[in-house]
């Protein structure tokens, strides 16, 4: 007889077939009876009992299970004409007699002594007419549906009434789709299907983490936990396996993250910055402010870096307006102090400007020259700073992408700052490691004020550091939100009357630019037109800055609104990053509930840097879906970006982060998920680093297991190199 193995050919498997084969994999990407072994259940139906179905509530929408006797099975035509019925009554017509071909629908009175209820099949007509025998009990088990005002159920699974699955207490519910069921994998058959495959290959499974780590852990062992995730004995079990197949998938994502860390740590070397330097001391004694607690814990942090001898590869974040800025010159006059240069790359010229005029007011009692480099820079000075940096006479350059063309080169380039990472490429980055020349990479500092959440970032920077900004400077006052819809906006209108005759500037966003004609967004020109009518010049001066503006006119527009001389600022997010306008006090967003919670907070951010209350409004639609009105109550409940950050997760799903650039994780989890187990993944994540500070090359026997499930690991395939 023929016994599959975990390695055998899916469509060898009985049940299974050429057909069927094909769209596991297309849809599954299951391959062999191990990958369907793997793949479990997302959720549990449980079948312990019965519904009576005079209890049923019609609103309800959850499956059911039935145990009811068929009263008449009848045959119905396109039309809805009799075909054919039975009741038990008569013996019945002879099924050789029937035109099956006339049926378009097969339906069936079922009761169970407390009500009755319609089956309804369009699919195996003939076979389920023979089934369904007047007079015989079977478990019913399916979702009612609610249609022409009573109960019935579409398709239901139709088991005998004393089968197995009437004791089964839970049933997995595997992932579907429409293919997987035109191919007749239907719920009740990857339920077979993974009977069978669990009847021959179990026992064969060998277990994949070393006896020590079952024991100190807790851990159920691997056949256990297989066996309860398929089929789980009680829910107790079920916990049982769920928390040690999660653990195992963040375990050995954490320890192959961390290997990868330390053997990178080992080998790349970097420069070594002992001193601090009189130009860090003199631009840190005239400071307007003192550092917050956070900033010089995340300075102490980049200090210990830069006299490792290893290449420092830092993640920096922070809120918006936590001071970030003060951090990157501290580090770069680290450099300086040091015989080194430094440069600050910033992802739009408005930011890079705006960075260079505050950098060079910090840096004139160090004497140190600092220079701006972007893409509107006049061929005269550019050549100029290029022979700056060549001979070391500039210290510091701040930029934009301009930065990293090939015709620029620095003389000893110790530290790369770059802020807003989500804007730069992988690539580009890279090209400034080729920008020194004695061979040693710059130190890396990249600034995000995306938070991400812990749990995403010790999973994606696994082997980055990263340093967190969680204090705000003293006496930053949080900025008013509120909702408020449409209907408002005269009251809105005068709101900003009034912030303007104070003084103060309005920024006013909106979502998306000629969206299309079915969705009935405002758009970016007409929401201009309409400022532009309320806000008429004089004495009124609105701006507006788009995508689709070439960089000259949007600087100009920015530019003026950073100046002063606009009241109001209409634009699209471009503005988004970075700026700082500390007059503007007001933020209007509009169609808020198209924006994610990150992006909203961003926002946000642009506002309340001055000493002046500020206020955000969003402004609405009267249709919200429950998501929009949610993200949008949590806005105006928090300005912690973080909870945000964590919230936002929750609810999107960690794939789909902004700002993170990862569009689909680079890493494929089968049952942990980043955004529900935080917890486990800080454990796992402890426990890996446990493991590796006892055996840090996992060469001790007792590892052997771990070092082969480390190459078996899918997520292993995955380029990590494209994240840091
Ligand atoms: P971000 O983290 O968003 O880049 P910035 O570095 O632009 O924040 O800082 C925001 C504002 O806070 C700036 O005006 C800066 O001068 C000010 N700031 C930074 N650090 C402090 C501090 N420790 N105390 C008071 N104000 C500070
Ligand atoms: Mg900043």
């Amino acid at each position: 007889m023929f016994l599959p193995d975990l390695d055998t050919d899916i469509k060898f498997m009985k049940g299974v077939g050429e057909k069927r084969a094909a769209a596991l994999a297309s849809e599954l990407d299951v391959h062999t009876v191990g990958d369907l072994i793997r793949t479990y259940p997302f959720r549990y139906i449980d079948r312990s009992g019965f519904q009576n179905i005079g209890d049923l509530i019609p609103s309800d929408t959850s499956f059911i299970q039935l145990k009811a006797t068929v009263i008449q099975t009848s045959l119905l035509s396109k039309s809805g004409g009799v075909v054919c019925e039975k009741d038990g009554s008569t013996p019945g017509p002879d099924s050789k007699t029937i035109a099956f071909n006339a049926a378009r629908r097969l339906s069936c009175l079922v009761s169970d002594g407390t009500g009755t209820m319609e089956l309804v099949f369009f699919r195996g007509i003939r076979y389920t007419w023979t089934q369904l025998e007047p007079g015989r009990t079977f478990i019913f088990f399916g979702k009612p549906n609610i249609f022409n005002g009573r109960m019935n159920m579409v398709h239901p699974e139709i088991d005998k009434a004393d089968s197995a699955l009437a004791g089964g207490v839970m049933t997995g519910v595997y992932p579907s789709t429409d293919k997987l069921k035109n191919s007749g994998i239907t719920g009740k058959v990857m339920n077979t299907l993974m009977h069978t495959a669990l009847d021959n290959c179990l026992d064969r499974m060998q277990e994949t983490l070393p006896e020590y780590i079952l024991k100190e852990k807790g851990l159920v062992g691997l056949r256990y936990a297989i066996r309860n995730i398929h089929f789980p004995s009680d829910q107790y079990a079920l916990e049982k396996a769920t928390y040690r197949l999660k653990f195992e998938e963040l375990f050995l994502l954490q320890l192959s993250l961390l290997k990868q860390k330390f053997i990178k740590s080992r080998s790349s070397r970097g420069i070594v910055m002992p001193k601090v330097g009189a130009a860090f001391n003199k631009c840190y004694e005239s400071l307007p402010y003192e550092l917050t607690g956070a900033q010089k814990r995340v300075i102490k942090e980049i200090r210990a870096d830069l006299v490792s001898g290893r290449q420092m590869n830092r993640l920096l974040q922070g809120d918006v307006g936590s001071g970030k800025t003060m951090v990157a010159v501290l580090a770069s006059l680290i450099a300086i102090g040091n015989g080194f240069q430094a440069c600050i790359m910033a992802p739009t010229e408005v930011l890079a400007q705006q960075h260079f005029a505050n950098i060079s007011k910090y840096l004139v009692p160090t004497g140190v020259k600092v220079a701006l480099l972007t893409g509107s820079t006049r061929q005269k000075d550019r050549k100029e700073i290029h022979e700056g940096l060549e001979d070391g006479s500039i210290g510091i350059i701040v930029g934009t992408h301009a930065l990293i063309e090939d015709t620029v080169k620095f003389r000893n380039l110790g530290l790369a700052v770059i802020d807003e990472q989500h804007r730069f490429g992988v690539d580009q980055r890279a090209k400034l490691w080729g920008k020194t020349n004695n061979g040693i990479p710059p130190h890396v500092l990249v600034m995000t004020a995306t938070p991400i959440p812990r749990t995403l970032a010790m999973t994606l920077y696994g082997d980055l550091d990263v340093s967190v900004i969680d204090e705000m400077p003293p006496g930053r006052k949080p900025v008013v939100t509120m909702q408020i819809t449409d209907s408002r906006r005269p009251a809105l209108n005068r709101f900003m009357r009034d912030q303007i005759a104070l003084g103060r500037q309005v920024f006013v966003v909106y979502p998306l630019i000629f969206e299309s004609q079915e969705l009935d967004y405002k758009n970016l020109e007409q929401g201009y037109e309409n400022i532009v009518r309320d806000f008429p010049f004089p004495p009124y001066k609105v701006a507006i800055v788009h995508g689709q503006q070439t960089n000259d006119v949007k600087n100009f527009n920015m530019k003026a609104f950073a100046e002063g001389r606009a009241d109001i600022l209409v634009s699209t997010t471009v503005i988004e990053v970075g700026v700082d306008v500390p007059n503007a006090t007001v933020m209007v967003i509009e169609s808020a509930e198209r924006f994610g919670l990150s992006q909203l907070h961003q926002l946000r951010g642009r506002v309340g840097r001055g000493q002046d209350k500020s206020y955000c409004i969003l402004v609405h639609g009267d249709k919200m879906s429950k998501e929009s009105r949610k993200r949008l109550e949590l806005l105006c409940q928090t300005d912690n970006g973080f909870e945000l950050a964590e919230e936002d997760m929750k609810m999107r799903g960690p794939g789909d982060l902004e700002g993170t650039q990862q569009s689909g994780l680079p890493i494929n989890l089968s049952i942990a998920s980043l955004a529900k187990d935080g917890r486990i993944l800080q454990e796992a994540h402890d426990y890996a680093e446990a493991v590796l500070s006892r055996d840090e090359f996992l060469q001790g026997p007792e590892n052997r297991l771990l070092v082969s499930a480390l190459r078996n690991q899918k997520f292993q395939k995955i380029d990590y190199s494209k994240i840091s």
